[in-house]
């Protein structure tokens, strides 16, 4: 099947995706978060509180709040490169499910969609 996916469309998303990106790196820089190595691994950060029963109980409840808070940065980060690489792959805005072209509101208002509406429904 050829893609025929308007190059204006393209360039737009292109940026939406990137801004989004910048933004995921801030986010994922702030505290909480330690850069592994390269720019595109995270951990969360252990604290430490102190040596008490409560500060530990404290440590492992904000180690749990950094944990989520990274996989969801990473989570989106990982969509956010997945789309941007598509685009260079000139593969940008298909369905991963059903191969169709995904709905450009649907692109538009979510630039890292993998799926089309009828696709995303089915699924999830
Ligand atoms: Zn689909």
């Amino acid at each position: 099947m050829t893609i025929t996916i308007d190059k204006d469309f393209l360039e737009k998303q292109k940026k939406l995706l990137e801004a989004r990106k910048a933004q995921l790196m801030r986010e994922l820089k702030m505290d909480g978060v330690k850069n592994l190595h390269g720019d595109n691994e995270f951990d969360a950060i252990f604290p430490d509180f102190g040596e008490k029963e409560d500060e530990n109980a404290a440590e492992v409840a904000a180690y749990e709040g950094n944990l989520s808070m990274e996989k969801n940065l990473e989570v989106s980060l990982f969509n956010v490169n997945k789309a941007l690489k598509k685009i260079d792959e000139g593969k940008y805005g298909v369905c991963e499910k059903c191969g169709n072209m995904i709905e450009p509101e649907r692109l538009r208002a979510f630039p890292s969609a993998t799926a089309c509406m009828d696709c995303k429904k089915k699924f999830s």
